[in-house]
């Protein structure tokens, strides 16, 4: 099973994690992409403990 949580300006949904459309090949927005999640929480992370020194 295959999440398609994103859809692309075409109007084609898109597979979780990639970086284009399958359809028309323009790039998915920042949030379909896997790695943007964790390179999230990371920057938080390193802002807060940065803040509470
Ligand atoms: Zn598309």
């Amino acid at each position: 099973m295959t999440v398609r949580v994103f859809s692309c300006s075409c109007n084609h949904k898109m597979r979780f994690g990639a970086g284009t459309c399958s359809y028309c090949f323009r790039s998915s927005t920042l949030l379909n992409r896997i790695w943007f999640y964790p390179l999230t929480f990371a920057s938080l992370f390193v802002l807060a403990w940065l803040l509470l020194q």
